[in-house]
């Protein structure tokens, strides 16, 4: 026999908080000390070097083998004082979460000895052997050459002993098999695509950021619970457990007093993500027991979104020193809040305009109403595409599961800009938009409250909301990687800025004043939206999901349907378009995806039958055996009046067969289904029959739970959730 649950819990919940080691200094002083920062690239380069790779950074200019060298040396040198032994290419291929292979610095001499070398070429370029990376047949096995390539926009970083290099990873014949390379596509493209619309407003404008910030969201479990639970060993998330009587109802963990064992993980994580230049800002309990929130000061899209994926890495190594380990799976728990990462998406340009957030003038003001209605217009158009960014079999259990996000992709305005945008429609196009009180009170005017950011009001069901400066795309998984809900919808709002562009210009070739023009073609686009994708009710209720399909959003629940939309004309028109993935490439990804979402279902489904066959039946049937010999004690001394005397056991006895008979059939009925479901080749069609797998384990859980609730505590073999829950 193996260590009680009892044992278990009763040693989880007396662990003392880990130390911590505080350095000496402030935050301020070893903020990003294990990066290579331009605080670093002054130090560390040549003039030339260092004014070539700025170029690199800033204008996109090339670099050549010589400055790469230049930059290899210098970083050599660093890397050697943190006493860095190895190098890593650094990238995010489609298996969600990061890759590396270690490669040490060592070389010969050619005197006999060996040194520490490291060039330009190995900055560069590396191929790792790829062939087993998901690429959804883009790069056929006998061909599994992949490139790395260095993305000098994000700083290289210092983890353990080894030099961090953050890579796009390509195939032999230059398709993208990461995230990294259509994100920077398609921030490339939002950008081309809003200077031009910017210089109206201001010539000085040259280039136009993306910005993210992200809130991370996650649950602590103790490891020793943890590992008692083969389901959230292996899935990430537990499979059956029977609600605890307390979950989230009293709503006293949200915002609540951190428990000092999890305080503890916090501190540690947060030093050490502060040590890689990751400006982490904000921790605080969530809604659901032990579900807690992380996130940083927003940055450009690309570099947060690296530093998103360092910080997962990171939570899961320190969460273990704690005696945690940290749960990134969007729905761990069945009936308490999923996990979600918000991701708050703004633009703004290289002179430091933010251009979702109003300005001082009217000019400004202006420029954000165009930003901010085309970005809706964008979204409106691709509402379905923007779910299929975040549809994954993880986070299927939080769509349209009364959190946000449901279902259906609508954006929530807050009721001062919808009146802004509805007053719009009704001025003459030249009217200013001001600041209010600015101009006194005059009826012809349009205003927006000065105190605003803090003024929006706020609507937790919108899966797209506006938040003062910003958006909240709220849908995105708390595992996933941000790339692909931030490569689709950069795309959009960059296909949308094209087109509005060229409508302008047209109103100005028409002999319109320039601003004149853009209102002008705002109108129609306003009235177009703002009673379809605009939507600020209760998102939850089925009423919103009527009314949606009646406004043409989509309401399409299954997965694999949703990932459809990537190859849909629209969808393919503009990535094409904009260069950010060609039609290989899209096809290739839906494959991708379809073949992790049956795989995961097939996990799921393969550990909860075994779990079924050989957790619960068997504890089922122990206390089952304990109560027959009950009953039969029971005849030996009443004798005939046994079953009368006897009649709770003999209820529960049959209540116990009944479920046992139930799961055994439907653990049948789900292997059969497995079969059918791995006989089918097509990866879209096997993913719609794995979908059907994955509804069906709702019903197996049932009678599992239900024997959770009657089986005597003593006996039953799994933690419970009142015990992963409340434990920290
Ligand atoms: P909330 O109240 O929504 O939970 P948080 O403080 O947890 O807010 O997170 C808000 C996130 O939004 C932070 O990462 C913050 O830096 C980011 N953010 C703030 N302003 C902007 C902006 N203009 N563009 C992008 N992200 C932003
Ligand atoms: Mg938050």
């Amino acid at each position: 026999m193996g260590t009680s649950r009892f044992e278990l819990v009763q040693k989880a919940f007396t662990k003392k908080a880990a130390p911590v080691e505080t350095p000496a200094e402030r935050p301020s002083e070893y903020f990003g000390e294990l990066t290579f920062d331009r605080e670093k690239m002054h130090k560390y380069l040549d003039a030339k070097t260092l004014s070539a790779l700025l170029n690199c950074i800033d204008n996109g200019a090339p670099l050549d083998r010589k400055t790469a060298d230049g930059v290899a040396a210098g970083m050599k040198t660093w890397a050697l004082s943190h006493g860095v032994t190895h190098i890593t290419h650094w990238f995010q291929p489609l298996t969600e979460g990061t890759a590396e292979k270690h490669d040490s610095f060592l070389d010969y001499d050619g005197k006999g000895g060996v040194i520490e070398a490291f060039d330009g070429k190995a900055l560069a370029q590396q191929e790792p052997d790829a062939s087993s990376f998901p690429n959804g047949g883009i790069r056929a096995t006998f061909e599994a050459r992949g490139y790395t390539a260095w993305d000098p926009t994000s700083p290289v970083f210092i983890q353990d002993d080894t030099l961090c290099i953050p890579t796009v990873f390509i195939s032999y014949t230059g398709e993208a098999l990461d995230y990294k390379t259509p994100l920077k596509k398609a921030l490339k493209a939002v950008s081309d695509a809003a200077v031009p619309i910017c210089k109206m407003f201001d010539p000085k404008v040259t280039k136009v950021y993306s910005y993210l910030g992200w809130e991370q969201e996650y649950f602590l479990v103790d490891e020793n619970l943890y590992a008692a639970r083969p389901d959230l060993m292996i899935t990430g998330r537990t499979l059956m457990g029977h609600a605890s009587s307390k979950n989230q109802q009293l709503e006293d963990h949200y915002f609540g007093a951190i428990p000092s064992r999890v305080a503890a993980f916090m501190r540690d994580l947060e030093i050490a993500g502060l040590r890689l230049g990751i400006p982490l800002k904000t921790r605080h309990n969530e809604v659901a027991p032990n579900q807690f929130e992380l996130a940083p000061i927003y940055g450009e899209c690309n570099l947060s979104n690296d530093q998103n994926q360092m910080v997962m890495n990171l939570m899961d190594k320190i969460a273990r020193k704690h005696g945690f380990v940290v749960l990134l799976h969007e729905k761990p728990f069945d009936g308490v809040n999923g996990s979600g990462k918000h991701n708050n998406w703004s633009l703004g340009t290289n002179t430091g305009t933010p251009l979702m957030a109003p300005g001082k003038d009217a000019k400004s003001n202006l420029q954000f109403v165009t930003f901010f209605v085309n970005t809706l217009a964008a979204v409106q158009k691709h509402n379905a595409l923007l779910k299929a960014s975040i549809a994954t079999a993880t986070n299927a259990h939080r769509l349209g599961a009364n959190e946000a996000p449901p279902a259906i992709v609508s954006a929530f305005l807050g009721k001062t800009m919808t009146d802004v945008l509805r007053k719009l429609l009704t001025v003459p196009s030249d009217t200013p938009i001001e600041i209010a009180g600015k101009k006194g009170k005059s009826l012809g005017l349009v205003e927006i409250p000065e105190i605003f950011v803090d003024n929006t009001d706020r609507n937790r069901t919108s899966p797209f909301a506006f938040t003062g400066n910003r958006f909240e795309f709220r849908a995105v998984g708390s595992c996933a990687n941000c790339a692909g809900a931030m490569t689709a919808l950069n795309a959009a709002v960059a296909e949308q800025l094209i087109a509005f562009k060229a409508s302008v210009d047209k109103e100005i070739a028409a002999g319109k004043k320039w601003n004149v023009a853009i209102m002008d073609c705002l109108k129609p686009i306003i009235a177009d939206i703002i009673d379809v994708v605009c939507f600020d009710g209760n998102g939850y209720t089925d009423e919103w999901k009527a009314e949606a399909m009646k406004r043409g959003l989509d309401v399409e629940t299954s997965v694999p349907q949703m990932i459809t939309e990537f190859t849909k004309p629209a969808a393919v028109e503009m990535f094409t378009k904009l260069g950010v993935y060609s039609e290989g490439e899209l096809e290739a990804r839906n494959e991708v995806k379809w073949e992790t979402y049956s795989k995961k279902v097939q996990i799921e489904s393969r550990v909860m039958v075994r779990m079924a066959t050989n957790h619960i039946i068997p504890a089922a049937l122990e206390y089952k055996a304990k109560l027959l010999k009950e009953v039969a004690l029971s005849k030996e001394v009443f004798g005939d009046d046994f079953k009368a005397e006897s009649s709770s056991e003999i209820a529960i006895i049959k209540t116990i067969s009944g479920y046992v008979a139930d799961i055994t059939e439907k653990v049948a009925a789900m292997k059969q289904a497995r079969k059918a479901a791995n006989a089918i080749s097509d990866e879209y069609k096997k993913a719609v029959a794995y979908h059907e797998i994955a509804e069906s384990l709702f019903a197996l859980r049932r009678p599992l739970d239900k024997l959770e609730e009657i089986v005597d505590n003593k006996t039953w073999p799994l933690p419970k959730y009142r015990e992963l829950l409340f434990i920290s």
